[in-house]
């Protein structure tokens, strides 16, 4: 592309943005208002304008995903190779210059990263050493913590812990990095502090990248963390030129401890100069009206414009399903129509607040044969804590698969140790046994210590213990006698943070999967667990489309920034879901997850469906829902209601996002369903359902705090609200 042609696709302040002279600045706009554009074409103005050197670009995205769509976005505008460039996430460049300069960072040629699995091994071998109770001090706990103190830019040394727990976890933190030293290992955490220090403390080093990467652009600033920020700017330094982009709206990542703040200290530390976009170029007039009307009931915004000069486009369609089935049917009988119209499927999306919520989106687009791919998470079946709970079934149903029992014979620790592992490997091959039975083999001929041979025989007690079990019991009796009676749960239930209770709700998912499996009349099984067995590793095999192939692209909320699809449906809007339980507990944590559907919201090009259900089975049980209050907070006249299916037959009234009631009920509880009601104890709530008449009527309402409850209408005194 020539200059004019660079110029030519761009709004006035877009422009303004790409041709600024070298400085530094803060491009602050709304979603879909061209920010990764600006970016993308400020690079090739520097190259062609400016007559920078590919080598002094240094443009930090967040996924993977985002730096490869900015490297071909990058190649086809300046029409060439980006080779010379750095384009990455924040992990990969901070670990690219640790590999090239791994002495000065007192590091092997040759270190390893640590992965999580690998981490948290390491962290319970020195608890056993420090004597300290695992069940107490869980190893996932502390390596969250640990992560947490790397992120914030903070050594063992560095923390004042004035109470005695929080010097044990220094203890711990201390002799994890030692360990982890003597070793050459970082973890993920460490390549960036690690990174960070080396610069700091090496400045001919420094002076090196400094006077190389003379342009440094960095995409949704409002992301990052504390140890990010102080990264950037000492590459940054005085002299070169920073250009970041991002939205304080679409900050959902302070969980993870990314502060918003940075924007405005970036303002005050680097003297920038703040240029807004304030025309969406992504989505239809309806559509950002409504994100943007939603936005407006947070109170801590940098304050922003969004228009658009594109068309009015359909009504945001509100679909009220009866429960998670349900929403599934609906959800892929709009992508059929979709398709029949002549779209393509990967211009669909899913959107979902948990990762649990895919199974039954999964298994709905597997019956009609549609092709899937889910980003930024694993597949139902192959997430690591299912495959742990599949395994243990496994091997109950068949001693004899080996992989099964490799899974699982230490998960959780048992204190079966590799050397054991290795004997029992060994006498495998030799007798031509599987692992099961050289395992037995080897306890009978004592050929184990005692410890270890007490070790063994306990879990080969456990494997059998199950089986005599559960006979009797029904195949989601089954799952959960197994899951938890292995230690899994307990397991995972001390793993702390966001993943730890995603990989709880995914094993409690699990048992609602069990309970809603229907043996096929046509195949022989001995028993329904075969038959789910070989469910799931069907399951497990097919469905998932290729990078390439045509497919509805599935992801979480989170995974979606920055994208966007013609087509976006939203799942699970419903309150204790989206908003989350949790962000109704934290302050601030509601208006970060407002953001979290404003960025979904904001996804949608053309048209957008959002659905919520009134019951939901998820996790393992059967919960009511309202409505979520975002949904209270879009303008009427930019949505529409799908009416519900629903097996009540009595004629529906016409309230906002309710659910269909008997007519009685409505005439006797002088309640309509879905209305918001206020009860002196448990606090304000949504009515959902109705029965009886008279004094025995009775009402249900689904409080905001304390969930579903069946009240005597006479005596409940609700207030309507
Ligand atoms: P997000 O906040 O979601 O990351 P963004 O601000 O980065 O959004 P982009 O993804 O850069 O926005 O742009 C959104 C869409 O608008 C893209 O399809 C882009 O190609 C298009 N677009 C941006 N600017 C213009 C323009 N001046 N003319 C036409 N299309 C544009
Ligand atoms: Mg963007």
């Amino acid at each position: 592309m020539d200059v004019s042609e660079l110029l030519d696709g761009l709004n006035d302040n877009q422009r303004e943005a790409v041709a600024a002279p070298l400085q530094n600045m803060l491009v602050l706009a709304g979603a879909g208002s061209g920010k990764t554009r600006v970016l993308v074409h400020r690079i090739a103005w520097l190259m062609q304008v400016e007559n920078a050197s590919p080598y002094s670009v240094f443009a930090v995205t967040f996924t993977n995903k985002a730096a490869k769509e900015m490297r071909a976005r990058v190649e086809q505008t300046i029409e060439g190779s980006a080779g010379g460039m750095w384009i990455g996430t924040f992990h990969g460049l901070a670990h690219r210059i640790l590999r090239a300069h791994h002495r000065e960072a007192k590091l092997p040629e040759s270190f390893q990263i640590l992965d999580s699995d690998d981490q948290q091994r390491m962290i319970r071998r020195l608890l056993k050493a420090m004597n300290i109770d695992e069940k107490k001090w869980p190893a996932k706990h502390i390596a969250w913590y640990i992560s947490a103190k790397k992120d914030e830019g903070l050594r063992p040394g560095d923390i004042q812990a004035y109470d005695v727990n929080e010097q044990l976890l220094q203890r711990v933190y201390s002799a994890y990095q030692e360990a982890c030293d003597r070793a050459g290992l970082v973890d993920f955490a460490e390549i960036l502090l690690r990174c960070y220090e080396v610069l700091q403390q090496q400045p001919t080093l420094l002076r090196h990248y400094q006077q190389r990467f003379a342009h440094i652009l960095v995409d949704e600033f409002q992301d990052t963390n504390t140890i990010q920020y102080r990264w950037l700017a000492l590459i940054a330094g005085d002299t070169n030129s920073m250009m970041i982009v991002g939205d304080d709206d679409q900050s959902i990542y302070g969980w993870r401890g990314a502060r918003i703040e940075n924007i405005k200290r970036f303002l005050d530390d680097f003297d920038a100069e703040t240029i807004r976009l304030e025309q969406n170029y992504r989505s239809t007039a309806t559509i950002l009206k409504a994100a943007n009307t939603l936005i407006e009931n947070n109170s801590e915004r940098m304050g922003k414009s969004l228009w658009t000069d594109g068309n009015q486009g359909e009504p945001i369609s509100i679909y009220a399903a009866f429960n998670e089935l349900d929403e599934a049917r609906f959800i892929v009988g709009k992508i059929k129509t979709w398709l029949q119209a002549g779209n393509a499927l990967s211009d669909s999306a899913i959107l979902y607040r948990n990762n649990a919520q895919s199974r039954v989106l999964e298994e709905a687009l597997l019956q009609e044969g549609m092709k899937y791919r889910i980003y930024g998470g694993m597949r139902f079946f192959e997430r690591q804590e299912i495959k742990d709970a599949l395994c243990y079934l496994r091997l109950v149903s068949n001693r004899q698969d080996d992989a099964a029992f490799e899974r699982v014979i230490n998960t959780p620790t048992r204190g079966i140790g590799d050397k054991t592992l290795s004997h029992i490997r060994d006498c495998a091959r030799a007798e031509s046994l599987p692992l099961w039975y050289a395992a037995k083999a080897i306890i009978e001929q004592q050929h184990l210590s005692g410890r270890a041979a007490t070790a063994v025989t306990r879990f080969l007690e456990l494997v059998d213990g199950i089986e005599a079990r559960i006979g009797d019991l029904t195949l989601a009796e089954q799952a959960k006698y197994a899951i938890e009676n292995t230690g899994l749960m307990a397991m995972y239930q001390a793993e702390k943070g966001e993943k730890g209770r995603a990989r709880v709700e995914n094993l409690e998912e699990l048992i609602n999967a069990c309970e809603q499996y229907e043996l096929p009349v046509d195949e022989e099984f001995s028993s329904p667990l075969q038959g789910f067995l070989a469910y799931t590793s069907l399951e497990s095999g097919e469905g998932q489309a290729e990078e390439h192939e045509d497919a509805v692209q599935m992801m979480t909320l989170h995974s979606a920034k920055g994208l966007e699809f013609p087509l976006v449906f939203m799942a699970g809007v419903e309150e204790g879901m989206f908003p989350s339980q949790q962000s109704q507990e934290e302050s601030g944590r509601l208006e970060e997850e407002r953001r979290l559907c404003y960025v979904g919201m904001t996804r949608a090009m053309d048209k957008l469906y959002i659905t919520h259900a009134e019951a939901r089975r998820l996790y393992g049980q059967e919960k009511y829902h309202s409505p979520s209050r975002f949904l209270r907070e879009l303008p009427d006249d930019c949505i529409e209601e799908i009416r519900v299916r629903t097996k009540v037959t009595a004629p529906q009234q016409s309230s906002r996002f309710s659910p269909s009631l008997t007519q009685a009920a409505f005439a006797d509880s002088g309640f309509n369903l879905g209305q918001r009601v206020l009860h002196a104890k448990f606090g304000e709530g949504t009515v959902l359902n109705y029965e009886g008449a008279g004094a025995q009527s009775r009402v249900q309402v689904n409080f905001d705090d304390v969930g579903s409850k069946w009240l005597v209408t006479a005596y409940a005194r609700l207030q309507a609200l």
